[in-house]
């Protein structure tokens, strides 16, 4: 089918959705037409947002929705799901290949519910299976009364190490506020002060002295590689269950990027991941792992999760068949290259990116010596049509809501075919923002963390220059809504 022919089925395909939302309620169509007008206009540059490709957005909009699917394929707790299995069977055969893992669990509907699902199944098999065994028990509604008390403490008396947020980790990495920070004794490790890196002989040290039962590689900012052998080789010498949360970079494991050390799964035990960022699937999660712990990942739903969404996972089977293509190797590359476009482009403007740049699909910009805090940064350029999150920066003085940094992703912006010129284009017109915003001051008269001004005309400017980009690569082209 052609660009052009294939286009004009989405367009009539999203009219005519839309008409008949807006028979129920006008203001949710509206809002819909609204979201993709805005999202068209602005420079999304979110390290975990994309956008997907109709096909898999289509595949989420259907009664696969009204299914309910409990259990695993072929082992249901509902009648009738003979399609749920086949789309399941499909998402996680595609998942199976794609990764060279031996086994996929596509029901996760999130990144967190993927990273719930991957401790359980890992107390479950090293700590839960054991003591039954021990106790000549099939199940734990076989064990007395002190015995299942003695379990559940013994559940409870576990360790984890990850890397801690301001170093760049994830809240579920073991953060002492998140439920992985209370159901494990939790240590974490940073980067080493000077160069921003990962010191792999400082994580050892530190497992060798902890002794977790669970290592977390994996990261939300922090913007180079991971050498998962060398994680592995530290997770086998104190015996842990080596776990990868590479929910950041699927799409650049999927598309061969990452490969030989840098490629998480062959080195993990259990490797989880989101399916929305740069793998540009739908809103999902998913866990891939070693044979032996499938049993206890696929008690996942009910455990930690709720009904599978059936329509999510039949949109992961279309998404990871889309990321089977040369067309996403392609596209996976050029995320990176163009992180290092935009690196060049802030690095030759003089600002400060932590670790001094990337070799992954995301940078960390230290706004410090624009004299902002991230909250101030993030919400000038927001103003300037310019879509950021803010970031702690390592060791972060300003802590994890006002922070230091701003943290920006190419996987968007290189899915709407922005290259090299247009990256760089887009570093210059956040030095701009940024070198023309001063605090704003509190009621009190004090310098705030949080309000600012812009300089006059520069919101304009900037969206001027955007809009022309953008234009030049529309999102969705050819997508008209009659
Ligand atoms: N893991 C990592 C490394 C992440 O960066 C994120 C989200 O940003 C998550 C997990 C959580 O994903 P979700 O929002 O789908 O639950």
């Amino acid at each position: 089918m052609s660009d052009s022919s294939s286009a004009n089925l989405v367009s009539s395909a999203y009219s005519q959705a839309l008409e008949v939302i807006g028979q129920v309620e006008p203001r949710v169509a509206e809002a819909t037409r609204k979201e993709l007008a805005d999202q068209r206009s602005s420079l999304k540059l979110i390290a975990s947002e994309n956008y997907a490709s109709p096909a898999v957005l289509m595949t989420m909009g259907t009664w696969f929705s009204d299914k309910y699917a409990e259990g695993t394929i072929g082992h249901r707790f509902y009648a009738g799901c003979q399609n749920v299995d086949t789309v399941e069977a499909l998402a996680a055969e595609h998942a199976r290949e794609l990764f060279g893992a031996p086994y996929a669990y596509v029901q996760p509907h999130s990144g967190i519910d993927a990273n719930l699902v991957a401790f359980w199944s890992i107390l479950a098999h090293r700590v839960e299976a054991p003591t039954l065994e021990k106790l000549g028990a099939k199940n734990v509604a076989q064990l007395s009364e002190q015995d299942w008390e003695d379990l559940r403490r013994e559940l409870g008396n576990q360790r984890l190490l990850g890397m801690s947020l301001d170093a760049g980790g994830h809240l579920t990495h073991g953060f002492r506020p998140n439920i992985s920070g209370k159901m494990f004794h939790q240590q974490q490790y940073g980067t080493d002060p000077e160069t921003g890196l990962l010191d792999y002989d400082a994580v050892r040290a530190k497992a060798r002295e902890f002794k977790p039962l669970v290592l977390i590689a994996g990261y939300s900012a922090y913007p180079r590689r991971v050498n998962f052998a060398k994680m592995r080789e530290i997770a086998d010498e104190v015996g842990a269950t080596l776990m990868v949360d590479m929910a950041h970079f699927a799409g650049l494991v999927a598309g061969k990027v990452f490969t030989g050390d840098e490629d998480p799964v062959p080195h993990a035990h259990i490797v989880t991941t989101t399916t929305h960022k740069s793998l540009r699937g739908p809103r999902g999660g998913l866990v891939l792992a070693q044979e032996e712990f499938a049993p206890s990942v696929d008690k996942g739903c009910p455990m930690v999760l709720g009904g599978p969404l059936s329509h999510v996972m039949a949109a992961k089977a279309v998404a990871l068949a889309e990321a089977r293509t040369q067309e996403f190797r392609d596209y996976a590359q050029r995320i990176a290259d163009n992180a290092q476009s935009l690196a060049e482009g802030f690095r030759s403007r003089g600002a400060n990116l932590v670790t001094g740049g990337t070799d992954n699909h995301l940078v960390l910009l230290d706004v410090s010596s624009f004299g902002l805090t991230g909250r101030q940064a993030e919400s000038a350029l927001l103003e300037a049509g310019v879509v950021t999150n803010r970031n702690s920066v390592p060791r972060d003085p300003n802590g994890a809501w006002y922070t230091s940094g701003i943290r920006l992703g190419t996987p968007a912006l290189t899915t709407r075919g922005f290259g090299h010129d247009e990256f760089d284009a887009v570093a210059d017109l956040i030095v701009h923002v940024l070198e023309h915003t001063q605090p704003g001051t509190t009621k009190a008269g004090d310098t705030s963390k949080a309000s600012f001004v812009l300089g006059d005309g520069v919101a304009d400017k900037v969206r001027g220059a955007s809009a022309e980009m953008l234009d030049k690569h529309p999102l969705y082209p050819g997508l008209e809504l009659s």
